[in-house]
């Protein structure tokens, strides 16, 4: 195993960098597309905790040249303009917002719903995992009221110890749940996506963000989805089995040497093989 790199700025911050993408998530949802064809057909996309903005940088090259491609983004804060992208700026657990987004689509349905959203971090574990699966359950509210019935739902989530419940509860709302993890993303973080396809809401749901989600009576608890009613969501990773492993660090003379004889999927840049150092890189 080669030593772990934990600075911040690793390959793929590097990377983002050199290719104008605001942050390194992008490559995440790159890699996701990758597995999941996320912006086939697209034509409406909502990126929920937006800012700085990668994410909608990869909707609006992806799905903006189409010719009714429109990407609404929304975070808390104010984002730099991006081409093709609406920004409105505000609380995505708020009715406001999600009327805002509902105005800007005219009507017309979402084809997908991404949320990158992170609360930020306390430290104490159980209290982020909680924040972070309230933030999710706070964006798949908004989805029930933008998204197309079979649209495709991305959101972040955490592998923690109510992990299932929040899987059984998704797939209240979807035909097809998973959770993937994608290159680079660390293999040190507990972050994974929930993949979340087919939006398909139980029988007479009426979206509503004046109350919680969870509030909702149906034929099984939402609240008590373990036991026998647990979901088990399978487990995929994503990205090409060559891409850049974000835990590692890459010494400059074996990249450079494997540059040489085309063995990188991606090129490195001389200041990019200057970052730390490996005992061996990945195959
Ligand atoms: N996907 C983004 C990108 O690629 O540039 C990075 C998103 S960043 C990891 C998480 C974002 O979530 C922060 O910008 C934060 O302001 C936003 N956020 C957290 N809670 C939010 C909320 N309740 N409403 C809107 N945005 C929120």
């Amino acid at each position: 195993m080669g030593r772990t790199s934990k600075d911040k700025r690793d390959v793929y911050y590097r990377l983002a960098k050199e290719n104008g993408w605001r942050a390194r998530s992008a490559f995440k949802l790159l890699q996701l597309d990758e597995e999941f064809q996320l912006f086939q057909g697209v034509k409406r996309a909502v990126d929920l905790c937006a800012a700085p903005g990668s994410w909608s940088q990869v909707l609006s090259q992806k799905i903006g040249g189409q010719s009714s491609g429109q990407v609404v983004a929304v975070d808390l804060q104010a984002m730099a303009p991006l081409p093709g992208v609406i920004q409105i700026q505000g609380d995505i657990t708020q009715l406001s917002t999600a009327k805002e987004i509902i105005q800007h689509f005219e009507g017309c349905p979402a084809d997908l719903v991404v949320c990158d959203g992170a609360p930020d971090v306390t430290g104490l574990h159980d209290v982020d995992e909680y924040m972070q699966a309230q933030l999710l359950l706070a964006a798949l509210n908004i989805a029930t009221h933008v998204l197309k019935l079979g649209g495709c739902f991305v959101a972040k989530i955490f592998r923690g110890r109510d992990v299932t419940l929040l899987y059984g509860q998704l797939r209240v709302f979807f035909s097809s749940v998973l959770c993937a993890k994608p290159k680079s993303s660390r293999n040190s973080s507990i972050e994974a996506f929930a993949v979340c396809q087919g939006y398909d809401p139980p029988e007479g749901f009426i979206p509503d963000l004046t109350r919680p989600l969870l509030d909702y009576s149906y034929d099984l608890d939402f609240n008590q989805l373990d036991g026998p009613a647990r979901f088990i969501v399978p487990f995929v990773t994503c990205g090409d089995l060559s891409a850049y492993d974000s835990d590692r660090s890459y010494p400059l003379d074996e990249a450079c040497r494997l540059k040489k004889n085309g063995q990188l999927a991606k090129e490195l840049l001389p200041q990019e093989c200057s970052i730390g150092r490996v005992d061996k890189l990945p195959q």
